[in-house]
């Protein structure tokens, strides 16, 4: 019975597997496919994930390196002119002691900071072997993590710095006509763009702002008009109450808009080099296309009658224009040979010319700025510089529409400034895929004024919305 039992479920069993065997060849098949399917998708995701910590570890290296350095010569050049302001007084009989000694402090703690960091950046050494692409991201972490300690250890100096310099410097310098004459031509070139914003705020409303930068632009227009008839002291409560209103008047209009990085994700997209014929006018048309926002820099040496009119397309659909020098010079080159009246002040009125708004950001060609062209382009032109946290690579040879699309995916994070160039045709390629998978992101787009939410002030530098370097 037993065995009957068995046999019968065995055969039972046997009978109905027969009919099956294929079909369960099919499903092995089918589970054996799925199988390699998850596990190269998770290869594949897990290969993804590994090159955009790498790129970002890549990206994160230059841009700390470079904030470091930036930090580590203005601190510098603070402390000097500290000294310096010190020596000058200590020769008056209006001293205030108290000030005095405070300033002196301040200035060698300063200097005992700037010991310490480069002594704890020592090891890792310059940005271009720290950064250098081709080494494992752990290494790249470590140099990151070394040059962001030393950058931020150094950063709050700039403000304690200026703040002991102030009661000193308004004291012995009240009157003084070269400093007054300075002062008032650095308020002065920083006139033009903020009087642009208070023209394109006049509609918001909260009319209180639009008429408080006004009030702000009139009281700067007359102490410069006569500046030694105002003392130092004035004039620099002015230009603090100028800058004041104006980030106001960014704040109120990013409002209404609607925006507001501090809470949602958003990213600024940069487009250099142009404007060029053909890839400029298909990187504007995808753009507005998609309801998109971005910021040119143009250089004022590809400015001509045929070019020009783009660029005040670009501006009349909210889309600002900024300098990149007039024939694509190094900052630091620039400096050194003179050339700052031509890539800086005529490739501005040029670029300003053409786009038919004044020129409030320039982009340092290859990424490289430094103390004395910040300090030119504060007091002569009253511009900020845009660096930017997010390389798109469309520069680089061998790029293509795929290759510049996955770099700025892997590397982009909310408050990112991307660097492209709107003079290829790859990168015109990329866009529309760019901006919607910046959008599958959850990203908004904005401009850099809109991200920063504060209008772009002289000689800061702006690596992303939350690396900002003060002046
Ligand atoms: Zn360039």
């Amino acid at each position: 019975m037993v065995l009957q039992h068995d046999t019968s479920h065995v055969s039972a069993t046997a009978a109905t597997r027969k009919p099956h065997t294929p079909r369960q060849g099919v499903r092995l098949a089918i589970a054996a496919a799925l199988v390699v399917a998850l596990s190269s998708s998770v290869f594949l995701l897990a290969g993804l994930a590994a090159y955009a910590w790498y790129r970002r570890a890549l990206a994160d290296c230059v841009e700390w390196g470079n904030t470091y350095r930036l930090m580590d010569e203005h601190v510098a050049a603070l402390s000097n002119q500290a000294t310096v302001i010190a020596n000058r007084v200590s020769q008056t009989k209006d001293v205030d002691r108290k000030s005095l000694d405070k300033l002196d402090a301040t200035a060698a703690q300063a200097s005992a900071q700037r010991r310490q960091a480069t002594a704890s950046v020592q090891t890792v050494g310059d940005v271009p072997s720290a950064c250098r692409a081709k080494q494992s991201p752990l290494a790249l972490r470590s140099h990151v993590d070394a040059y962001r300690d030393a950058a931020l250890a150094l950063k709050p100096w700039v403000g304690r710095l200026r703040k002991a310099e102030h009661p000193v410097a308004v004291r012995v310098l009240a009157q003084d006509s070269q400093t007054l004459n300075e002062t008032a031509g650095r308020i002065r070139a920083a006139l033009p763009g903020v009087r642009e914003l208070a023209r394109e705020t006049t509609g918001l409303h909260d009319h209180r702002v639009s008429r408080e930068l006004h009030k702000a632009i009139e009281a700067a227009q007359s102490v410069t008009d006569k500046p030694n008839q105002a003392s130092y002291g004035t004039l620099l409560d002015t230009e603090r109450q100028l800058f004041a209103r104006a980030d106001a008047a960014v704040h109120a209009r990013n409002i209404e808009r609607g925006i507001d990085c501090g809470r949602t994700a958003c990213v600024a997209l940069t487009f250099d080099d142009g404007p060029r014929a053909g890839t400029s006018q298909q990187v504007t048309a995808a753009l507005r296309r998609a309801g998109d926002q971005a910021t040119f820099f143009a250089i004022g040496g590809a400015v001509n009658d045929a070019t020009q009119t783009m660029l005040r397309n670009d501006t009349r659909y909210g889309m600002p224009v900024g300098s990149h020098t007039m024939s694509h010079m190094d900052l630091p080159m620039i400096m050194s040979s003179g050339a700052e009246h031509r890539e800086f002040d005529e490739a501005s009125a040029r670029i300003a010319q053409a786009s038919g708004r004044p020129v409030t950001l320039l982009r340092p060609p290859h990424g490289v700025a430094d103390e004395a062209s910040r300090q030119y382009l504060a007091d002569h032109l009253g511009v900020g510089i845009a660096l930017y946290d997010v390389d798109s690579y469309d520069w680089a040879v061998g790029a293509t529409a795929r290759s510049v699309q996955w770099k700025v995916t892997a590397q982009v994070r909310s408050g990112s400034i991307i660097l492209m160039h709107d003079i290829h045709s790859h990168t015109a390629a990329a866009l529309p895929h760019i901006l919607d998978a910046l959008r599958a992101k959850g990203y908004r787009t904005v401009t850099i004024t809109e991200l920063i939410d504060r209008y772009p002030r002289p000689g800061y530098v702006y690596y992303s919305r939350d690396n900002i370097i003060p002046w």
